[in-house]
């Protein structure tokens, strides 16, 4: 894979991503994949799918989890809802990751990215203690897969985030580094918080954002087609080629719901994003 690929969010099912057809239409070559839904996950469909990417020469990087249940509607309400946090839904969410992470082996990728949900500021709480031995545990899990984990940026702060690795403390966890999330959760300055988390960054985003008008943490900022909000493409993209980022660089453009503008403007992220890469 030549250095800095681009590379597209993409779902075999009705999910979040493009659909492969639209990733072969632009001529990207590698995908993060959405986690495709749980009937899906079949040694039979893990091949279809091998067959479908090799036809059109496409590298899946990593598998993004999602979960049932999970909903971005408020900051609160993720807060409440996303990744290993509702304790409600903690072992069986933990039970699905490591099939999808077994999944993700059958289609050859060692990657796995995560919205693992905010984590407890505090860090002698037990929520955050619990939350600590849950991603210990299933990093666990995937170091017997041969696999990683990808912690998605937005809900910490990038020294917060950095003090929950440490006491993770397992190899095999990184950063995949999603820059408008931090203006859209108002966390911190994506480049600065960038340059903080440098060395565990493997993969990451290429998404923008404007900040809320609203009160920042509480109130969502606003989700903007790559190069039109504050995360500064060019100098994000400079920021990576500087800490030695070699991983892809994958669009994401969630509005699954028009999926014409979706390609429309991922097609325009793709265009910016070459040539930011042919002026560095
Ligand atoms: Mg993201």
């Amino acid at each position: 894979m030549e250095n800095m690929a681009v590379g597209v969010f993409a779902s075999i099912d009705a999910g979040l991503g493009v659909k492969l057809e639209v990733v072969r239409d632009l001529g990207i070559k590698t995908i993060q994949l959405h986690t495709p839904a749980k009937e899906s996950r079949t040694p039979e469909n893990a091949k279809a799918f091998l067959a479908k990417l090799k036809d059109y020469d496409i590298t899946t990087t990593v598998v993004f989890l999602g979960f049932e249940g999970e909903s971005y509607a408020t900051i609160a309400k993720a807060a409440e809802t996303v990744g290993f946090v509702p304790a409600a839904t903690r072992a069986a969410r933990l039970q699905e990751s490591r099939e999808i992470a077994d999944f993700a082996k059958l289609l050859g990728v060692d990657a796995i990215g995560s919205h693992i949900g905010f984590v407890p500021h505090d860090s002698s709480s037990t929520e955050y203690k619990e939350m600590v031995a849950a991603i210990q545990e299933y990093c666990d899990y995937l170091k017997g897969n041969g696999q990683r984990l990808h912690l998605e940026t937005g809900q910490e702060k990038a020294e917060n985030l950095l003090a929950f690795l440490k006491d993770v403390g397992r190899d095999n966890i990184f950063i995949n580094f999603d820059p408008a999330n931090l203006i859209l959760y108002g966390m911190d300055h994506p480049i600065d918080a960038l340059k903080q988390v440098a060395p565990y960054v493997r993969s990451c985003h290429c998404k923008d954002a404007l900040p809320t008008t609203g009160t920042p943490g509480v109130d969502w900022g606003q989700e903007v087609p790559f190069g039109q909000g504050q995360v500064d493409a060019k100098l994000f993209i400079k920021t990576l080629k500087e800490i030695g980022y070699t991983g892809p660089l994958t669009i994401e453009r969630e509005i699954p719901e028009e999926p014409e503008r979706q390609k429309a403007e991922i097609g325009q992220a793709l265009e910016l994003i070459e040539s930011i890469k042919a002026s560095l």
